[in-house]
């Protein structure tokens, strides 16, 4: 049942340092422990290479959920940042898309549209990204997508045919 006042959410999940596998199993597992969110669906995991950032990276584990929370955004921002630390990723001393144990993006905020100076939703660089649409669209593929105005699915095909995979 929805606690009263809850939101929806999508959080895109990502790693490439360390036991990826265990590192997006331990932050669904912190996520699903705060009193304030609730864990609804999550996508099978998906590997692929490393885009952008420094060259030799090693490969992401990437997935998606959705959850509910009584969270405001900027609330969510700092318990998905929170829970980046505790798996040992240290923001400050990497790259520009540097490889990292753990990455939590805010996808989607309920419907809301948020260009704040530390938190822009929906994430602007979602609907360029293989590995944000093909988990997202294991989850939601009729989510339309503000900027192309596609829905997750009609984008995941458009980039898949660009990028030359089926
Ligand atoms: P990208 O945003 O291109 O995926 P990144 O995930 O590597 O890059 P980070 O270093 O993890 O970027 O985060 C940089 C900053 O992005 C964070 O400190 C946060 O304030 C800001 N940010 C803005 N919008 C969002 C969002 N929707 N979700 C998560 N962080 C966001
Ligand atoms: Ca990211
Ligand atoms: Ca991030």
């Amino acid at each position: 049942m929805s606690a009263p006042g809850a939101v929806r959410v999508l959080v895109a999940l990502g790693s490439n340092l360390g036991d990826r596998r265990a590192n997006l199993e331990a932050a669904l597992a912190r996520l699903s422990a705060a009193p304030a969110f609730r864990l609804v669906s999550v996508s099978p995991w998906i590997e692929s290479a490393a885009e952008g950032g420094p060259a030799g990276q090693p490969d992401y584990l990437n997935g998606c959920l959705e959850g509910e929370t009584t969270l405001g955004p900027h609330e969510l921002l700092a318990l998905l940042q929170d829970i980046e630390a505790g798996l040992g990723r240290r923001r400050e001393l990497e790259p520009r898309h540097g490889a990292r144990t753990l990455d939590l993006d805010l996808l989607f905020y309920g419907e809301e549209t948020i260009e704040a100076e530390r938190l822009t939703v929906p994430h602007p660089r979602l609907e360029e990204r293989l590995f944000v649409l093909e988990p997202l669209c294991a989850l939601q593929p009729e989510r339309l997508l503000p900027r192309s105005r596609k829905t997750a699915r009609e984008r995941l095909q458009e980039l898949r045919s660009r990028s030359g995979q089926r």
